[in-house]
């Protein structure tokens, strides 16, 4: 009997959009399931972990791995499914780069659990049990994986031998992909970015720009942005100029400023710093008056106020990859 290759999607620590972003791929999925044999998708079928053990070295022919590591089980399926799969593909900026579990490595395991369990105001119990990796119960003792101290990339753990950029991945693009993997089509240099480009996001940017000079800095909601002209020059803190192109531009295109979902662009280690930089250079001081440092770092204070979660906006997508990594915590 003919043997498909086998194609595998495994959920780390994510929000489910990336799954959604394969089933957007609508009929173009019966493609999907005449070419290989779809085994290992947790939320979908219920295949267990020891089939997946069971498995010859390098027996699945392409791993969608979406997610970050956020616990030990992660890491050990990260580790398994390098060693099962002949492509190990980073399926969405989760995977790639931490993505919005990476902001957790800006607190320390204890005050997440203590906000998460604790401390929530729509709690009634605020003394009640933290999650523990192993309780007894009556029936016997229940584990949970270890939450680890950090969130780390796929990268970070294991080789990988591409990305898809994206949170989530537009379905043309995981299309492309698995459609190039069925005509035989060689996907690019090893650790290559699928479906991203080499410039940033401004570059198909269909906005008006002329010199960027901010005065004030603006949340998405405190104006109404004009639909020409480049929102960074508007007050919109868009991450288009530190974003790595490919998507098309697509949320300035709804007047929406870019919040980085590509990643840095080529060359770039650490998006949040060089956004920091490229906000040095824009940043309009001149209210400061006098030549006087202290009067220029008091106006940048005040620029920066808009935005109150600065970390959080400029490395929304980034933290976990960046040079930064987070913040040391206990
Ligand atoms: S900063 Fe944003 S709005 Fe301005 S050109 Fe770049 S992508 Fe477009
Ligand atoms: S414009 Fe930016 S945030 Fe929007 S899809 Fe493109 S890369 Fe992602």
């Amino acid at each position: 009997m003919e043997t498909k290759p086998k194609l595998a999607m495994y959920w780390a620590a994510s929000c489910g959009g990336c799954e959604i972003a394969l089933v957007n791929i609508h009929e173009k999925i019966f493609d999907v399931m005449d070419s290989f044999d779809f085994m290992f998708c947790p939320c979908l079928m219920d295949t267990k972990y020891h089939d997946i053990e069971a498995l010859a070295d390098g027996s699945i022919a392409i791993t969608f791995f979406n997610g970050a590591l956020r616990t030990d089980e992660n890491i050990h399926m990260a580790r398994l499914l390098r060693q099962k799969s002949q492509l190990l593909i980073a399926f969405g900026s989760c995977a790639a780069e931490g993505c919005i579990p990476g902001l957790g490595n800006l607190s320390s395991r204890q005050d997440l659990m203590d906000r998460i369990y604790r401390d929530s105001l729509t709690l009634d119990d605020h003394q009640g049990p933290l999650p523990a990796t192993s309780t007894g119960v009556v029936e016997g003792n229940l584990t949970l994986p270890e939450f680890l101290p950090v969130v780390k990339t796929l990268g970070q753990v294991v080789a990988v031998d591409y990305s898809i950029p994206g949170c989530p991945p537009e379905s043309h693009q995981v299309w492309n992909c698995v459609n190039a993997v069925i005509q035989g089509h060689p996907l690019g240099a090893k650790g290559a970015i699928l479906g991203g480009g080499r410039s940033t996001v401004c570059a198909e940017c269909v906005r008006t720009r002329t010199e960027k000079k901010i005065r004030t800095l603006y949340r998405t909601y405190e104006i109404l942005p004009d639909a020409e002209t480049c929102l960074l020059e508007q007050g919109l803190l868009c991450m288009g100029v530190v974003t790595r192109d490919g998507c098309g531009g697509l949320c300035p295109r709804v007047n929406m400023p870019c919040t980085g979902c590509y990643g840095p662009p080529e060359g770039v280690l650490d998006q949040g710093a060089k956004m920091i930089s490229a906000l040095g250079s824009m940043l309009d001081l001149e209210d400061a008056g006098e030549v006087n440092v202290d009067d220029y770092a008091r106006r940048m204070d005040v620029l920066l106020e808009g935005i109150p979660d600065l970390a959080g906006t400029l490395y929304k997508y980034s933290l976990a990859g960046s040079i930064l990594g987070g913040k040391r915590t206990p």
